[in-house]
């Protein structure tokens, strides 16, 4: 285990096994001030220039689009993640997602674009390329000279990205390839000037990445398809990208041949981090337009606001995204850290930042998919909340419902991302990375022991959601090694199995987080003024329990028989049970009260 400023950072996947300080995670309220500032900037740059002319880019003006990101490079929003060295701000990864976060919500059309850009668009160079591939192209990315797409997904290789048929062929004198292939989805095609290209070498096993130069007066063999007519993220450009004998000099292949599905992969990792926070700013919005909406339309002479109905709604739509903040901004800080640790110990920034995201990429999964869900739900009951008028164009529940449904699909599908978590989580059990085994035994010798009849003392704030916690993760361990020992190396085979046990570990590192948020804030500010945070962790928790109960059963029933069914499952009774039940409706008034009288959301 690590240690930078008296402070531990658990591994990628050990939140699963060790248990975390409060002290040691970082949440939004620790924002330096001048993360604070650039908050600010960035907010207010959404304000001014995506959100005052959200009817344009729901017209699909593409051009709007282009042109709003060279206005996000002059100020250098696009190189926030970039090196001073490439001409960019060299800030932190806390700050990248920070920036992600605030600038995300004004169309789902703008954030594809920037995302596209600044992710998946220049992380592969920043990631993997050489110093001179680094200094030609990152300073023209980092400020909007040039904007970057990524060409990844093919029409018979999307979710198997590696089995792509695009080819790369060497010229006769070794100086350059010849690229042909057909991509599509390619989001910011129509106005790049630079794709990362992934294509295969002769029969090899895995492809290789390319940076390709585009110059629509010179196109070099590229030729795009028609923009896409989408469900949602109307004007992001997307568009199909064809290579026809595109020729690129052999300096440009980005790390080694056959490197490329690991350059996509590790490019996704942080892609899905910067998603979640992505999702994050567009759930307040949604939350406060919601409210606002709630507040003044009557129904039976009384504000919809005030009936039960309507505030368990806004209560959820407050806690889920309460959680989601909590839960990106903890792991933001931990890569962050991680990657200072391993500069300390002598890495290059790229290795550090490489290996840094790449720890943590269970942690990526979970807040993907988890995030994503929720800002669709959020959407959802933001329609639900309008009635009628939800359904209606003029409003924005119906484009923000639109834009968020895509997240669910790219950077990897939501069934891809909950597979790959539980997996990635196995193997490293099995590299010694995470020790699950050791855990795993104690919770099957407990389930065999004799219960504790002691009563506890809960009487500590969060003593009893905390050891609610440990026991879900109980749950998982039991439910998890038990699958491990019946099915080896087979369980991959069994889909609908990994699938409830990456709901069970999304709920438990998203309820922790929201928890240990609440913990660390009602430490040095007081439970009096955390009392509404307070309940949307309790709240957050409840859900997170009867999610984690359900997916529990149905695991334990799909594999195990008989007396040993018989134990799992009074087991997984004994781990989901409360000794105090929280009142999950007073829970729900009291975070409905609060966010009705801001009349926003307020955390
Ligand atoms: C608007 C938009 C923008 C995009 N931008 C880009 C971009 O810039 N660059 C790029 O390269 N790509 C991009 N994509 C492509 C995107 O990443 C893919 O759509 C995504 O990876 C899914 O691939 P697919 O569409 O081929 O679906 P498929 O892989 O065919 O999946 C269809 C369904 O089957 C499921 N499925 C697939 N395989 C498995 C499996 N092994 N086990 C269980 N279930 C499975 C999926 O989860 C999904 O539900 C974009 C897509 C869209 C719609």
């Amino acid at each position: 285990m690590a240690e930078t400023e008296n402070k531990y950072i658990l591994r990628g996947g050990q939140f699963l096994v060790k248990e975390t300080n409060c002290q040691d995670v970082f949440t939004p309220e620790d924002f330096s001030e001048e993360q604070r500032m650039m908050k600010e900037a960035v907010m207010e740059f959404n304000d001014r220039e995506i959100i005052a002319h959200k009817d344009r880019f729901e017209a699909k003006d593409y051009a709007l689009t282009e042109e709003v990101m060279r206005k996000a490079g002059e100020l250098g929003f696009l190189g926030v993640a970039v090196p001073e060295a490439y001409g960019g701000l060299g800030m932190g990864f806390v700050s990248t997602c920070l920036t992600c976060d605030y600038i995300s919500s004004g169309t789902g059309s703008f954030s594809t674009a920037f995302g596209a850009h600044t992710g998946i668009g220049t992380m592969p160079i920043t990631l993997y390329g050489t110093e001179e591939q680094k200094q030609k192209y990152v300073p023209k990315l980092a400020t909007g000279e040039w904007f970057g797409a990524y060409c990844l997904t093919e029409p018979d290789a999307g979710s198997d990205a590696n089995s792509g048929k695009t080819t790369a062929e060497l010229s006769a004198d070794g100086k350059s390839y010849k690229i042909n292939g057909q991509k599509m989805w390619i989001s910011n095609a129509g106005f790049c000037s630079l794709m990362i290209v992934f294509a295969r070498i002769e029969d090899d096993k895995n492809i290789t990445g390319f940076i390709v130069e585009y110059d629509p007066e010179n196109p070099n063999g590229i030729t795009l398809g028609e923009e896409e007519h989408k469900l949602g993220i109307r004007a992001s450009s997307t568009r199909q990208v064809f290579f026809n004998d595109t020729v690129v000099p052999v300096e440009n292949m980005l790390a080694g041949r056959g490197e490329g599905f690991k350059i996509a992969m590790n490019a996704l990792n942080v892609g899905r981090i910067k998603l979640a926070a992505a999702c994050l700013d567009s759930q307040r919005r949604i939350l406060t337009t919601a409210v606002q909406y709630a507040n003044e339309r009557k129904q039976f002479k009384t504000p919809i606001a005030d009936f039960g109905a309507i505030k368990m709604k806004l209560a959820k739509m407050a806690s889920d995204a309460y959680a989601g903040e909590s839960a990106t901004y903890r792991a933001a800080k931990n890569i962050e850290d991680r990657i200072a640790l391993r500069e300390a110990a002598g890495n290059s920034h790229q290795e550090a930042e490489l290996k840094g995201v790449e720890e943590y990429a269970i942690e990526c999964s979970i807040l993907k998919v988890a995030v994503s869900e929720d800002v669709q739900n959020c959407a959802d009951e933001g329609i639900q909340i309008f009635g009628g008028m939800g359904f209606s164009e003029e409003t924005p529940m119906e484009a923000a419902w639109r834009d968020a449904r895509i997240a669910r699909i790219y950077e990897g599908t939501n069934e891809i991302n909950r597979m790959l978590s539980v997996g990635m989580l196995v193997k490293k059990a099995m590299k010694g990375h995470v020790d699950l085994l050791g855990p795993a035994q104690a919770v099957q010798e407990e389930l065999l022991g004799i219960p504790s009849f002691e009563t506890p003392d809960y009487s500590e704030l969060f003593s009893e959601e905390k050891a609610m916690i440990a026991k879900m993760k109980k749950v998982f361990l039991m439910v998890a090694g038990a699958a491990v020992q019946k099915f080896g190396t087979e369980l991959e085979k069994h889909q609908q199995l990994l699938i409830a046990a990456a709901d069970i570990l999304i709920e438990i590192y998203m309820a922790e987080s929201a928890i240990l948020r609440t913990e660390k804030n009602a430490k040095r500010f007081g439970e009096d003024a955390q009392s509404v945070q307070i309940a949307m962790s309790k709240l957050y928790l409840y859900n997170a329990l009867n999610t984690v109960e359900d997916k529990g059963r149905e695991s334990i029933i799909s594999f195990a028989e008989g007396d040993e069914q018989r134990m799992m499952l009074m087991g997984l009774k004994r781990y989901t049970k409360y000794q105090n039940y929280p009142d999950i409706v007073d829970l729900r008034n009291e975070i409905a009260e609060k966010v009705k009288a801001e009349n926003k959301y307020c955390f």
